[in-house]
């Protein structure tokens, strides 16, 4: 097969959906692999790290589109990229098709077979390919918590870890999902004082017999976040309900509780955030201030990492794009129902329950 990767093209997006060493394994199984001219080096892959990996180096984006088979991205094809997308062709990326119609719309007009990695599952009800952007968000976190901490971006002025004499911050984490679990690590990591509130009681005695006394947990209740927060000098808004937008868990009102420059990181912002006074931020204008508390809540944080990011993902890609590249897709997916799981069009037809729901359209 001809698996083609185009440079990624939407503003701000470093990474690259296909990996030297995810070209290499490719290769040895007997496809093609071509890449578009300088499409790793926002990840910081260059051409030659391909061409050493025996991929082709294609010059232009149409050239890539009009010979794969499969093309392979990290972001929904943008509508410029959609147009290029041909009968019978296999997108296999990221799409987000609920809250968005006209993607949808030129999908199905394209002919396209396309496999989001967002709803491709595992054998755990998890996410393996939204998971290492989860885990890449969750270290983040903290790290970026802690510069909007800093007295010259607007905080309070507390070192995470404190230094001897000096207490650490006080940390707590809402939600204990993947983002939540790897910012708490990172947090105690730092020398922080963490707490993880989750509504999952099994969730939480898994943490708790994973971590002990790393971190504590206590339950999400309405009155324990209040209680926590006006204690914390950084909140961490991790909380997921699939398929939901975020629930609202700290109101304005809220923060006139808190202490003043303390730190709120709403990464669930992708889901409209858990935060009432979130609004989606950028790598380069990061946090804003409300009511004297502090707001980091960049919608694509993994971006800030490309070269991680992208490594991250590639490896949990890799497996199944070989799996599509070596038997196909109708034998890849009869055969791997998590893959087919991540159907969402076939030759001009929505093929995904919650896809067609959102959007009022036929599946
Ligand atoms: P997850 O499903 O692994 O974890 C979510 C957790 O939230 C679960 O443990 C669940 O029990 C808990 N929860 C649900 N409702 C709650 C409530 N009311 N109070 C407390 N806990 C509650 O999800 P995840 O992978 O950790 O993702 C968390 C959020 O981070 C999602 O919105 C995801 O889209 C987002 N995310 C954002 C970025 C970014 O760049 N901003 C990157 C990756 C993920």
């Amino acid at each position: 097969m001809k698996i083609g990767c185009p440079t990624e093209i939407k503003p701000q997006e470093f990474r690259v959906g296909v990996t030297p060493s995810a070209a290499q394994e490719a290769i040895a199984h007997g496809h093609t692999v071509l890449i578009q001219k300088g499409a790793g080096i926002g990840a910081g892959f260059d051409d030659a790290a391909y061409t050493a990996a025996g991929a082709q180096i294609i010059d232009t984006a149409e050239e890539v589109f009009a010979t794969a088979d499969m093309i392979v991205k990290v972001k929904e094809p943008q509508a410029i990229e959609r147009k290029m997308l041909r009968e019978g062709q296999l997108l296999f990326t990221y799409l987000h098709l609920a809250p968005d119609p006209e993607q949808t719309r030129d999908l199905l007009a394209s002919g396209c077979t396309a496999i989001a990695y967002e709803t491709v599952t595992d054998r755990n009800g998890g996410l393996p390919l939204l998971a290492p952007m989860s885990e890449v968000a969750g270290k983040l976190a903290p790290q970026m918590g802690a510069w909007t901490l800093q007295k010259a971006n607007g905080g309070r002025g507390v070192l995470m870890g404190g230094v001897p004499g000096v207490g650490p911050a006080q940390v707590v984490v809402i939600g204990g999902g993947v983002v939540g679990t790897h910012a708490a690590r990172v947090a105690a990591g730092m020398g922080a004082d963490v707490t993880v509130l989750d509504r999952s009681l099994p969730r939480m005695r898994y943490l708790d017999d994973v971590f002990g006394s790393t971190f504590r947990t206590r339950y999400a209740s309405q009155a324990n976040i209040a209680e926590m927060i006006t204690t914390a000098d950084m909140v961490v808004g991790a909380v997921l309900i699939p398929g939901a937008a975020a629930p609202k868990l700290v109101s304005r009102a809220d923060l006139a509780t808190m202490k003043p420059g303390s730190a709120l990181v709403d990464v669930a912002i992708d889901q409209g955030g858990c935060f009432e006074t979130s609004k989606a931020t950028t790598h380069e204008n990061p946090i804003y201030e409300v009511d004297g508390i502090m707001h980091y809540c960049v919608a694509n944080m993994p971006g800030a990492v490309a070269r991680t990011s992208t490594i991250a993902l590639g490896n949990a890609t890799m497996p199944f794009m070989l799996a599509l590249a070596d038997k196909g897709w109708q034998k890849a997916c009869a055969e791997d129902p998590h893959l087919l799981a991540g159907l969402n069009v076939h030759a001009g037809k929505l093929t995904y329950d919650a896809v067609g729901a959102a959007l009022g359209l036929d599946v």
